[in-house]
């Protein structure tokens, strides 16, 4: 059976059309087609990544960068007071489209919006500690950055001896001065 193809791969690839407010190499973002306030964003790698968790660092960073700009940009075209910037990691946690995108929404006082409850309710001392425990223990290492190497450049004998000569001529007129 052929896969029904993604509907934001779709997007990236110009093959149906998005209200799109910004694009690089790496990103694209685009108005959400059912907005939570005018300005509602989404913003996506192109290349298909599920969750935030499948993206390769060096990718990511580029798409945060992307992300902190369009931050600056949609208050200030919007002229919001606030800005929510939403993510959701599988169907559990709200995902309907699984590639991963952040939904940027410009925000009012008093616009209404329900967003969900995050504060559900307190737990006790112990499973605190152990979950922090958990987590901090299941936090995988920095990715290697991928050392860019420098070759130093050989100056030629002729070069290096022209600059002894002129050290030299400087020298004896600071003498002379
Ligand atoms: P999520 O629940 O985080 O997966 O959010 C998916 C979002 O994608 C929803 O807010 C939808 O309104 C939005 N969406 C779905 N299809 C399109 C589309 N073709 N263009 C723009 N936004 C879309
Ligand atoms: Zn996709």
């Amino acid at each position: 059976m052929e896969e029904k193809p993604c509907v934001f791969c779709q997007i990236v690839a110009k093959r149906i059309p998005a209200k799109i407010v910004y694009e690089d190499d790496f990103s694209i973002a685009f108005l959400d087609i059912n907005p939570a306030n005018a300005g509602h964003t989404l913003l996506i790698p192109k290349q298909h990544f599920e969750t935030v968790a499948d993206i390769p660092s060096e990718q990511f960073k580029e798409l945060m960068d992307a992300l902190k700009r369009i931050a600056v940009g949609i208050p200030k075209a919007t002229q919001s007071e606030g800005l929510n910037i939403l993510q959701n990691n599988g169907e559990v946690a709200g995902q309907i489209i699984p590639h991963v995108h952040f939904h940027l929404i410009p925000r009012y006082k008093d616009d209404g919006l329900q967003l969900g409850v995050l504060r559900q309710g307190k737990m006790d001392e112990n499973m605190m500690n152990q979950v922090v425990e958990k987590i901090k223990s299941a936090i995988p290492p920095k990715e290697e950055k991928k050392e860019e190497v420098k070759i130093e450049e050989e100056k030629p004998e002729e070069e290096k001896k022209r600059s002894e000569e002129e050290i030299y001529l400087i020298r004896r007129e600071l003498e002379l001065t």
